[in-house]
């Protein structure tokens, strides 16, 4: 496969941009790969500045549930391009969004729209501390929340003590109102209130954990949260930019979404975030839940958050379209949850067990045990390069999970399966 103009362009990129890329995961460092440069996508296929095609695994991290350039979506968005890209004023289509998020996600009676996932946590933890005049939250180690100061955290060596930033230029001061603990450890999550509790504004947690592969919450552990919270008078945030519309129209809070969890034990936010999905492409996120806390954010309130360019025209028509399209077909989650079993059954068949799989609803992540002297990083790079040799297009992390899109069809699953088949049957 040739990779002449994208080894070219990364070469300039690299002389003007960090690293070459306007976000790190995309420089391919983990897996030593050049980075493919893409000139468009259609579908459930991406074409690179070289002119190779790849059936796309990574649905721009997210956002592509319907595929590359959905035609209503593209539609809806020049028809708004049309009318002027930025009024910096009110639209109705801004209404519709909101009302739209209320109606697919209950729990979100109250939402502000902003321009990132990052945005959406940040403010949505400000609320928390503005709404119960606390300092501290509580996070979960291995769960993304967007790059804002105090969410760029991890446990330190003590108990209860001591959390460390995973960036430079924070602050410690800010590190220390963020308590990091282990994802669905609910005995350390009850130490912690009992130590801390009246201190505690907000948890913070992805209900189902996508940032470091696919970890479902353990039955109970969602239940916890709410009720510990609820005790202490914190309040709950899922972060569902990942999750929302995507584990179903109503998110990993939905009826249904997470397996094994029964209605009775379904758990509602007080906050939500999205991300993602929600913008349909274009740069989009919302946050809200319960009008008694979303009316503490300004002009209602005094919890201040703002933005030049919050519920753009161009985002909101590609949002409202993706919501319209996920909403009018009552069986699309159906038909991705069938592809994604596809792929991790034949994985799981081709790996015999030097594989971890995972997949909740159209979200897959493969976990590659260390074998025959190889580590599991280098297992995942021989498994990125030779899929990407093979018109394959995943992500280029073992962290980052898979996405399935609607427009994935069933040969190209097939293709899929096959391609990955091979790479176990040559060597597991
Ligand atoms: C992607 C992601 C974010 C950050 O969203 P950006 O739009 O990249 O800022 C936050 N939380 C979760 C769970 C995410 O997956």
């Amino acid at each position: 496969m040739v990779e002449v103009k994208s080894q070219a362009l990364f070469d300039r990129a690299r002389k003007v941009i960090p690293g070459g890329v306007n976000s790190p995961v995309r420089a391919c460092a983990e897996v030593g790969r050049v980075p493919r440069f893409i000139r468009r996508a259609h579908g459930d296929r991406i074409v690179d500045i070289d002119g190779n095609e790849y059936i796309d695994y990574v649905c721009s991290w997210g956002p592509g549930i319907l595929g590359h350039a959905h035609p209503k979506v593209v539609a809806a968005v020049k028809a708004a391009c049309e009318e002027g890209l930025t009024f910096g004023a009110p639209t109705a289509r801004e209404v519709e969004l909101a009302e739209l998020v209320r109606e697919l996600v209950p729990s979100m009676e109250v939402s502000r729209m902003v321009n990132s996932g990052t945005e959406a946590v940040m403010s949505a933890v400000r609320v928390a501390r503005g709404f119960t005049g606390r300092d501290d939250i509580l996070k979960f180690e291995g769960c993304y929340h967007g790059h804002s100061d105090g969410l760029l955290v991890k446990a330190g060596s003590g108990l209860l003590t001591g959390s460390v930033s995973t960036s430079a230029g924070v602050p410690a001061d800010f590190v220390k109102h963020t308590i990091v603990v282990p994802y669905n450890d609910v005995k350390f999550v009850e130490e912690v209130f009992a130590a801390r509790g009246h201190s505690i504004a907000a948890v913070v947690v992805e209900p189902v954990a996508a940032n470091m592969g696919v970890v479902l919450p353990k039955p109970g552990f969602l239940r916890l949260l709410r009720e510990v919270t609820r005790k202490y008078g914190a309040l709950l945030i899922f972060d569902e930019v990942i999750t929302g519309f995507r584990l179903g129209l109503g998110g990993a809070q939905g009826v249904g979404a997470i397996p094994d969890v029964p209605e009775s034990d379904r758990v509602v936010p007080d906050l939500t975030t999205l991300g993602k999905i929600v913008g349909g492409g274009m740069p989009a996120a919302v946050y809200g839940g319960r009008e008694e806390i979303m009316r503490s954010v300004a002009p209602d309130g005094n919890v201040y958050q703002a933005g030049t360019l919050s519920g753009n025209p161009l985002a909101t028509a590609a949002g409202v379209a993706t919501l319209k399209l996920l909403k009018a077909d009552p069986w699309i989650y159906e038909r991705l949850g069938k592809k994604t079993r596809r792929l991790a059954e034949a994985i799981v068949a081709a790996s015999k067990g030097t594989t971890r799989v995972t997949t909740v609803a159209s979200l897959l992540s493969v976990d590659f045990l260390p074998w025959e002297g190889e580590s599991a990083d280098e297992r995942y790079a021989r498994w990125y390069g030779y899929l990407i040799e093979r018109g394959i297009y995943v992500a280029p992390s073992r962290f980052e999970a898979m996405f399935v899109s609607d427009a994935h069809t069933d040969s190209d699953i097939s293709r899929t399966c096959e391609v990955m088949s091979r790479f176990f049957a040559k060597k597991a």
